[in-house]
Formats: structure tokens, sequence, C-alpha cells
């Protein structure tokens, strides 16, 4: 239907729609209109490669969209969205599996008859194209199971796992060699071994990443994904794909980085997989914190907003856990109109994905502009009344700064207490996803509310319109 000049225009078309959803997607303000050019990019790419020249049998492509289609949406109407960043990590998964695919599928593929040095190329795309494929699949199963307690949240290391990792490069690139001999189609074998080597490597990477991690690797598979379908845009010679998945690639490669640096870790360590446990020796390290707990009632909290000027509110992943968001913004209404400054302060990695924090907020209509950024905000803490952290913990533990044995030692966190006073929402004494003790719930300006963060919220917004 499209003749191959078509095709190609549709394709910048395309390309073009997905840097303006990039650019969108930077900014809440414009992340809707991002996420529209997102769509219409993605449509019509899918609508230019089904009706390009390359594509003869459609009964099984639009049985596979319907299916594909179905099953997307049945997801996105049913997941939660405290089981987003396992979703996002399914996706990743996907994107590693269908590189896998192809790549074998290019390989056997009777018509592709290269000699000389268009085969080699050929076999070198294919061959990084599974070899990042396996990676991203299994490194990123183990993460779903790891986002969605399946899997112990600890690192789980192997002694002399750097070695074990270079022994694992130097084989692959052995077998590499092996399989470029082949002649026709003949190199399965060496395929198939690189592809269980690089699903090893995938499993043991991710699985040696503990705790407050986590954040690094969904990034890191997120850029992995991306380049994986830059392979399979090599494989298949499509230009599109090739430029989609750079510009995933690209963009998760900086996310992993500002990552890093909220997590006070190194970037070149990410990426030879070295990280997880350089912060300390076991999330059981650091010193247990000493002195009381003093708890809070709904109607003291909703005393102490009354009487404050300034407030400061740390969302964190118990908010999502609630849904609390909504009661979070009529309280935040309520508190503005009666001539309070209440800002909102976002750690990079609150919650259990990049911008979690941000998405909830942003639904609930809580205006940007009091929305702040850790590096925004982290000065004003000694000029705040009442600071409430709600369902928040890793990303305001003082143990980062004051214990050096601890695993987050290091991590740049909010320094809730220097507030006047602090208030930590939560169930339990329980740790978060570090499994770190929390120093800040025994500080003598510091008090828990205990109980579900919607639950209290509801009832601190009825003491406060009372
Ligand atoms: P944490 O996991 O540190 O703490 C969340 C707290 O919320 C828990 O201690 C829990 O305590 C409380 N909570 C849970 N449910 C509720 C509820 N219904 N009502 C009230 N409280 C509740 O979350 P943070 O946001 O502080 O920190 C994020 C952590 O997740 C960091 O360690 C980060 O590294 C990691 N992470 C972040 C990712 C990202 O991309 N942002 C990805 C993967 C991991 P209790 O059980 O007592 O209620």
């Amino acid at each position: 239907m499209f003749s191959q000049g078509l095709v190609t225009v549709s394709y910048i078309a395309a390309t073009m729609l997905f840097i303006l959803s990039l650019g969108g997607l930077s900014n809440p303000e414009t992340a809707r209109k991002g996420n529209f050019f997102g769509i219409l990019g993605m449509a019509i790419a899918i609508l230019a490669t089904i009706a390009g020249p390359t594509v003869t049998n459609y009964a099984p492509i639009i049985l596979a969209m319907l299916v594909g289609g179905s099953i997307g949406i049945y997801a996105a109407r049913k997941v939660k969205m405290t089981e987003m960043p396992e979703l996002v990590a399914l996706m990743h998964s996907l994107v590693g599996l269908a590189a896998v695919l192809v790549g074998y599928a290019t390989y056997l593929d009777p018509a592709a008859n290269l000699t000389g040095v268009e085969k080699t190329i050929h076999e070198v795309e294919i061959y990084l194209g599974v070899l990042i494929g396996a990676v991203t699949f299994s490194g990123s199963v183990i993460a779903f199971g790891k986002l969605s307690g399946k899997i112990t949240g600890k690192p789980v290391t192997l002694p002399g796992r750097h070695l074990f990792n270079l022994g694992l490069l130097i084989g692959s690139i052995l077998i590499g060699g092996w399989f470029l001999g082949f002649e026709n189609h003949g190199g399965l074998l060496p395929l198939a071994l690189m592809t269980v080597i690089a699903l090893v490597f995938g499993v043991h990477m991710v699985m040696a990443i503990g705790g407050a991690d986590m954040p690094v690797v969904v990034s890191m598979l997120n850029s992995y994904s991306g380049w994986a379908a830059a392979a399979t845009g090599f494989m298949l010679s499509n230009d599109l794909l090739i430029v989609t998945g750079a510009l995933v690639g690209s963009s998760g490669a900086i996310l992993s980085y500002i990552m890093c640096r909220a997590m006070n870790r190194h970037f070149l360590s990410v990426i030879a997989g070295g990280f997880g446990t350089g912060g300390g020796t076991s999330p059981a390290a650091g010193a247990a914190p000493e002195g009381e707990v003093t708890p809070i009632s709904s109607e003291e909290t909703a005393e102490l907003l009354r009487e404050a000027s300034s407030v400061v509110i740390v969302p964190g992943y118990g908010m999502a856990v609630a849904q609390a968001q909504h009661t979070v913004q009529e309280i935040t209404k309520l508190l503005r109109e009666r001539g309070v400054n209440v800002r909102f302060a976002i750690h990079p990695v609150a919650g259990r994905m990049p911008g979690h924090m941000n998405v909830l907020l942003a639904e609930a209509r809580v205006p940007y502009d009091i929305v702040l950024e850790m590096d925004e905000i982290n000065e004003d803490f000694p000029a705040t009344d009442v600071v409430m952290v709600i369902g928040a913990n890793d990303i305001v533990n003082p143990a980062a700064q004051e214990d050096p044995n601890s695993p987050i030692a290091g991590m740049p966190v909010l320094e809730v207490w220097k507030a006047k006073t602090s208030i930590v929402m939560k169930r339990s004494m329980a740790s978060g996803y570090a499994g770190v003790d929390n120093p800040l719930f025994y500080k003598e300006n510091n008090r828990m509310l205990f109980g579900d963060a919607k639950k209290m919220l509801d009832e601190v917004l009825k003491g406060l319109q009372a």
C-alpha cells in the first residue's frame, strides 16, 4: 500500500514525534502533550510498517496485534498504580525477549545469503542483539521479582562475583569468534551457548543488587531495553527502530546517571555491574537506633498544622500504597487558603519508580509550583515549622549522613529532622525498601502518627475542618 518513500517520510515524522514526546515528558506541565505525541508517533510507526512494501501477509500481524493489544488494555486497566514499577520491569523483559527471538529468526532466515564483510557485520549485529536482549530479559524478570517482593530485596552475592562476571564476558567474546566462523547458518550452538551465558549474567547482575540501589537497576534496564530495540533495528534494517531504540537507550542512560547521583553511586561502577554492596556490608549493618519514640494523634497533628506558618510534605511509597494523594491535596488546599506556606519535597528515588510521586501529585492536581526537588528544598527545613512525612522512610533516614556503616551511607536524603517538628505517618516501626532502621523515628522533635496514611490523613483533615 505504502511505497518505500512514503514509509521513510512516515518514519521521519514518527521520529520527530518521539523526540517531541521526550521533550514534553521532561516537565509535568507538558507531560500530557508529550504522551500524546508519543502515542501519535507510535501509531504512525506501526501503520507505516504494516502498510510498507516488506509486509505481504496481514492476517498473522492483525491477529498478533489483537492479542497483544487486548493484553495491553487489560493490564493497563487492571494494574494498580503501586504495581506500575513491576509492570514496567515486565515490559522491559518483553523488549529483551523480542530482541532474542528476532536475532534467532534473522540468523535462520534462508533468504539471507550474505558473504564476506557483509556477512560478518550482519552476524555481529545478531550476536550483540541476542546478547543485549538476553541480559535485558533475565535481568528484568529478576527486577520484576524483586520489585513485587517475590524475590528477596537483599543483595544475593556469590563469592568472587566480579571474577565470575569477567569470566562470562571473556566467554561471550570467545564464543562470538567461534560463532562468526560458521557458514550457512550453522552457528546455532555457539549462539545458544552465548544466550545461556547472557541469561545467567542478567540474573546474576540484578540478584546482586539490593534494596536502595534498585532505582538504578530499573533505569538501567530501561536503557538496556532501548539498546536491545536498536539492535533489533539493525538486524531488521529498520531505521525507525534503530532511532527509537537509541532514544530510549540514551534517555534511560541519562536517567540512570540522575539516579546514580541521587543514590551517590558511580555511573561507571554501575555500568560494570559492581554496585549494591559498596555502601555497607549488609542491609542489617549499621547501629540500631537508640531513644524513645513519641506517638502523636491525628487531632494533635491537626493542631500542630493549624499553628504552623510553614509546612513541608514529604511523600513516599506509603502514600502510593494508601492512595492518600487526594486527601493530601485537600489538606494542602485548606492550609493554603489559611495562608500557610505549604510545599512538597520530592526525593529522586521516592516510591518505586522514577517520577512516582510527581505522577501521584499531578493526578491529585497539586499545583506544580509547590512541588520541589530535594536540592531545591533541603536548605529550607530549619525554617520549617512542621514536616509531614507520608509513608516515606529511606529517603528521610539520617543514618545516611550520621552512620558510615549504614548500607545507605552517603545517599543524599531529605533533612526533615532539622525542622521544628517532623511527623512520620506509617503503620508500624517497620523499615523501608532498603531494610534499614531509621533513627529519625527516635529524634526528640519527631512524632509518629501510626496508621494507614489515607485513614490518618482523613482524620487530620476532619480535625482541620472542625
Ligand atoms: P520506603 O520503602 O523507604 O518506605 C515506605 C514506608 O511506607 C514503609 O516504611 C511503610 O512503613 C510505609 N507504608 C506502607 N504502606 C503504608 C500505608 N498504607 N500507610 C502508611 N504508610 C505506609 O519508601 P521511600 O519512598 O521512603 O523510599 C523509596 C525506597 O524504594 C528507596 O529505598 C529506593 O531506593 C527504593 N526504590 C525506589 C525506586 C524508584 O525508582 N523510585 C525503585 C526501586 C526501589 P509501614 O509498613 O510501617 O507502614
